[in-house]
């Protein structure tokens, strides 16, 4: 009797491993709330690195493998991972496809910014045709992502339902007390104009109740003139706007610009969870991005 229980575990571990359900996210950010959703119900892979440029991610032959095998997917949307779309018909895995209980696009139930009104042409650039899709960079969102993919779980997983219920709930209430955390140790930064390369962190600015004064880019994804960029230099000037937000894979030679004739602060962040040291998890990320916000001088 004294050495059954600790078998009877071991079998229940190994059926559990043997269970768990695959799970193939976009992104690191994803992965971290599958993660935080799924326990030990799930393993996770993420196809997009840590500091990619998500709009731009190359497909490899490994990520096909992998889909192939998944149980459940799930994407940003909105057009940010249209890169996956080739990807997941290559997979052949019907379980995974659009409309299939594996399916999740986690911009459900998300209230998407910049959503272009009238007809999308090249003038508004090629990327961001159905809103800004950098959602996830605002806590509140993690939320709405996080009931998606309990739902997506609880769909081809139903034995671990409750369970994934209960830790969307958990995951919530922890992004409701650290958000406390966050807004007061951003409340300085309160009323700040920021200049930032891409629209990327228009959630987060609006969050943590910062002004975006302009991008380096004119539209997203296009990369900004000699014209653009004296009107910024001057703009920068004149309004004394001195940060500049930036991520390590957009070119430096704009931003070194700035600093150069606007005597702008370039500070590099993270977009992704994994992004930069402390940014293990999905907390980790607006962890490192306030304290790196709040200590620029
Ligand atoms: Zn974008």
């Amino acid at each position: 009797m004294r050495y059954g229980l600790p078998i009877v575990l071991l079998g229940l571990l190994a059926v559990c491993a043997a269970a768990a359900v695959d799970v193939v996210t976009a992104t690191t950010d994803l992965a971290s709330i599958t993660r935080a959703v799924g326990g030990t119900r799930v393993t996770v892979a993420s196809l997009a690195l840590p500091d990619q440029d998500l709009h731009r991610v190359d497909p490899r032959p490994s990520f096909v493998a992998k889909l192939a095998r998944a149980k459940m997917v799930v994407r940003v949307g909105m057009d940010l991972d249209a890169w996956m779309d080739s990807l997941i018909q290559a997979s052949r895995n019907a379980k995974i496809r659009k409309g299939a209980a594996g399916y999740v696009d986690a911009s459900t139930g998300i209230t998407p910014l910049e959503v272009p009104t009238g007809k999308v042409d090249g003038a508004h650039g090629d990327i961001h045709i159905y809103g800004n899709p950098h959602y996830w960079l605002d806590p509140e969102n993690g939320k709405v992502i996080a009931r998606s993919i309990a739902a997506g779980l609880s769909r081809v997983d139903p034995a671990g339902a409750p369970t994934y219920q209960a830790n969307c709930e958990t995951f919530a209430r922890r992004i409701d007390a650290r958000m406390k955390d966050w807004q007061a140790q951003a409340a300085p930064l309160k009323g700040k104009q920021v200049v930032t390369y891409h629209t990327t962190w228009n959630y987060f600015l609006r969050r943590f109740g910062m002004t975006l004064a302009n991008t380096v880019e004119p539209k997203p994804g296009i990369p900004p003139s000699a014209a653009h960029l004296n009107a910024l230099i001057a703009a920068m000037t004149r309004e004394r706007v001195t940060l500049v937000m930036t991520a390590g894979y957009y070119p430096t030679r704009f931003t070194d610009l700035l600093a150069r004739e606007a005597k702008a602060t370039v500070l590099t962040l993270p977009t992704s969870v994994g992004g930069a040291k402390g940014a293990e998890d999905y907390f980790g990320l607006f962890d490192v991005t306030i304290t790196k916000l709040r200590d620029v001088k």
